[in-house]
């Protein structure tokens, strides 16, 4: 302890105490033992680490480690993470998505810049991702090569769609998706990109999956906002006895658990080979590898029917026709 007053200490053992502070005002992470001093609120050691990339904003100090003298204490006690939650989360509009301390950087980057930077929730408006239509270019991989070529998306609350161009000038979509089949993930490890987003959706009884990247976080995060704004619209309109946390419920299905397994084929007779498997809430699904654009579930499909029914994730792993490579 850097020395200093032990009673402004002892005030501030207090105020960190309350049961408002016991968790991280950003992520949620239990016993923060980080605080800003300028913000009021306490935090968990990760998202300090964002706190300090914004410092016209927010100054972080350690609760364990530095000195906080009497002013400081008093600002900490007169605010909070309830006061100013109260003020800096005011109007967040349902759709969308509050990270947690299990989500991607680039998530809980943004949520923390979109709260006190940007301050778009303090108020109620118009947000850049509401609007019901978002234009612009991501980085999709393709399918053949792997390399990333920028690409024209088109978001339409009107039409209820997720299009793509293959040229900037083209009248005809390379793709043309329901909104209410896609599902919208971050998945930076498995993608090599910081900002890398994994946009599954449903054809012809297929899962397919388009990998695409923003340079700029803040752009990304916008489109995964915005998809979750007109997925929300769209199912409100379709779903009209849903209630709203239902309805938000149902906008983003993390994958439950994704690995390598070997499988054999469906007479059990075929040589392993190994594939990528994907489980989501509703489905298990396999690839050739990690970014396959398009499943294989020439015979798995039987046993999603039963997932989907009783079996649990565990019970379903059981199954004679895999071996868990460890
Ligand atoms: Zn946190």
């Amino acid at each position: 302890m850097a020395g200093g007053n032990e009673q402004s200490m002892k005030a501030l053992k207090k105020v960190w105490k309350r049961a408002e502070n016991s968790l991280c005002a950003d992520c949620g992470k239990p016993d923060p033992d980080w605080a800003s001093s300028t913000l009021g609120v306490f935090i968990c050691l990760s998202c300090s680490g964002i706190h300090r990339n914004i410092p016209s904003i927010s100054k972080v100090k350690s609760l364990k480690m530095d000195y906080w003298d009497d002013a400081q204490v008093q600002f900490l006690a007169k605010h909070g993470n309830a006061v100013t939650k109260a003020i800096y989360e005011a109007h967040i509009p349902i759709y969308y998505y509050q990270p947690t301390y299990n989500d991607c950087q680039v998530l809980r980057e943004q949520w923390i810049r979109a709260k006190y930077e940007r301050k778009e929730f303090t108020e109620p408006g118009k947000l850049p991702y509401s609007d019901g239509v978002k234009e612009g270019i991501l980085w999709k991989r393709g399918r053949d090569n792997g390399q990333f070529l920028p690409r024209k998306f088109l978001l339409s609350e009107r039409e209820g769609c997720l299009k793509y161009f293959t040229k900037q000038d083209a009248k005809e979509p390379k793709i043309n998706v329901k909104i209410d089949v896609i599902n919208a993930t971050f998945q930076p490890e498995k993608i090599g990109n910081p900002n890398g987003l994994q946009i599954t959706y449903l054809k012809d009884n297929k899962t397919r999956n388009i990998f695409v990247y923003h340079e700029s976080g803040k752009e990304v995060v916008d489109w995964f906002n915005a998809i979750r704004s007109v997925q929300f619209h769209y199912l409100k309109v379709a779903f009209p006895i849903a209630n709203d946390n239902e309805i938000k419920n149902r906008l983003t299905r993390n994958f439950l658990k994704e690995g390598y397994m070997e499988k054999t084929g469906p007479k059990q007779r075929e040589a392993f080979k190994k594939r990528w498997f994907t489980l989501d809430h509703r489905r298990l699904m396999y690839f050739k590898d990690p970014l396959t654009e398009t499943d294989q579930l020439e015979w798995i499909r039987a046993f999603t029917s039963v997932i989907n029914q009783a079996m649990t994730p565990q019970e379903y792993a059981i199954e004679a026709y895999f071996k868990f490579k460890s």
